[in-house]
């Protein structure tokens, strides 16, 4: 059997060692020049660690993690904290795995580090992909054709793919955007930052991890705005413009903001789910399928369960049986992930209350839950997600 993955993201090299592992023979085309993934941290909760260990890479990932013992939610303007949920121990014993925060660089290195160099293909733009009843075929933008069983488009929020397969659709503006910064954590050691924060305020909130064993931290400030625009990872917002936004803050989040410099400013997007993500011997996979908005922090670890799935429906199966394994793939995450999406936009909109009778009503739900449970509301999404698959 024989597949092309399209995009050496997290989802693509996720996907390239799965189907590796179901004895596919995986050929990665990615356009960039190198492999490179945005400095930024990313949370990776055990739904995702449990997935890496089976592709054996936790290990390597959980060497270059930090491993935050809990997570506090706080008030904006003076930092009292809402509740904690436990992560740390509690929840690698509770779930199995760890829950994780690193930099996207070192995920992406530790996955990339175990895919076999000659079944990667940068600098190569596929331009499109087309099929019939025995093969796929994509074509490269230097007029390549290259044929193979079936074709996974792991090609991101701004998939090409999904256009391909489902006609004209465009990324859709969340109303969100986010300053994106890492920081030494030596320049913020007189801060006594928890290991993982959520601030909590009108029309924005604030989150900060450590992330390379606790050398860098990494800081997302999230606020509400109508300027859809200015989307790139690499577009720097203003000198100081971030201080603006989040005037009033408590001062340790200004503090942190004020030393961040110049910050990157990112507009959130996501993708209208659909009801269907493959056709024949194509399919999409990760953002491309069903990005959304990052405030339950579960992009990527949807995107590898994906590939896990995926991974497993192509084990048995022989090249003319891949239609139906793609059914099955579709079948066991479409209706998963699509309720991830709705979470998260769900997420953001508790988030962003403004101060009143509904914020103080969100705080006091969010302090009784945590009375009562030791875990965050969506913990038992990350047992959920794996149900009915073999370990
Ligand atoms: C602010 C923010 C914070 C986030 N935090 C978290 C978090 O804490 N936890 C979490 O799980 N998720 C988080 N996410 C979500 C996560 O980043 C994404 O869901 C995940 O990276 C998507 O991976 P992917 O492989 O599907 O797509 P991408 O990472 O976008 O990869 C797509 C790849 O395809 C390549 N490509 C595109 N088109 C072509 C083509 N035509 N030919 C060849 N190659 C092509 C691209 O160059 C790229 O390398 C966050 C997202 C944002 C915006």
């Amino acid at each position: 059997m024989r597949a092309i993955v399209v995009g050496a993201g997290i989802g693509g090299l996720a996907a390239t060692l799965s189907l590796r592992r179901a004895g596919v023979e995986v050929t990665l085309l990615e356009q960039s020049r190198r492999f490179s993934e945005i400095g930024a941290g990313i949370q990776l909760a055990p739904n995702a660690t449990r997935e890496l260990r089976r592709l054996d890479v936790l290990d390597a990932v959980a060497a270059a993690a930090a491993h935050p013992a809990h997570v506090s939610f706080r008030t904006w303007s003076d930092g009292s904290e809402i509740c904690r949920y436990a992560l740390g121990r509690e929840a690698e014993e509770e779930f199995g795995a760890p829950y994780l925060v690193i930099h996207r660089a070192d995920l992406h290195n530790a996955l990339a580090a175990v895919v076999p160099p000659e079944s990667v293909r940068l600098d190569t733009t596929v331009v499109a992909i087309d099929q019939d009843t025995d093969s796929a075929r994509v074509t490269t933008a230097t007029g390549e054709h290259l044929t193979a069983d079936l074709v996974v488009a792991a090609d991101g929020i701004r998939s090409a793919a999904r256009q391909w397969l489902f006609g004209k659709d465009e990324a859709v503006f969340s109303g969100t955007a986010a300053y994106r910064a890492v920081l030494p954590a030596a320049e913020m050691s007189d801060l006594d930052l928890p290991p993982l924060a959520v601030w909590l305020g009108p029309d924005r909130h604030f989150v900060h991890y450590w992330v390379r064993r606790g050398e860098l931290l990494n800081v997302v400030a999230v606020f509400s705005t109508d300027e859809a625009a200015r989307e790139s990872w690499t577009a720097e917002a203003e000198p100081d413009e971030q201080l603006g936004e989040f005037t009033g803050w408590d001062p340790r989040v200004r503090t942190v903001l004020e030393r961040a410099g110049q910050v990157l400013r990112y507009g959130i997007y996501t993708r209208t789910p659909l009801t269907r993500w493959n056709v024949g011997r194509v399919t999409l996979l990760g953002d491309s399928a069903h990005a959304m908005v990052p405030f339950q922090a579960q992009g990527a670890a949807q995107a590898i369960l994906d590939a896990a799935v995926l991974g497993d429906a192509l084990k048995s199966a022989t090249p003319a049986d891949v239609p139906e394994a793609l059914d099955d793939y579709v079948g066991r995450r479409l209706a998963s992930a699509t309720g991830m999406q709705s979470r998260s936009a769900r997420a953001g909109t508790e988030f962003h209350l403004p101060d009143g009778p509904e914020a103080e009503a969100r705080n006091a739900r969010m302090a009784a839950y945590a009375a009562e449970h030791r875990f965050m509301p969506q913990a038992p999404a990350w047992r959920a997600d794996v149900r009915g698959r073999p370990q």
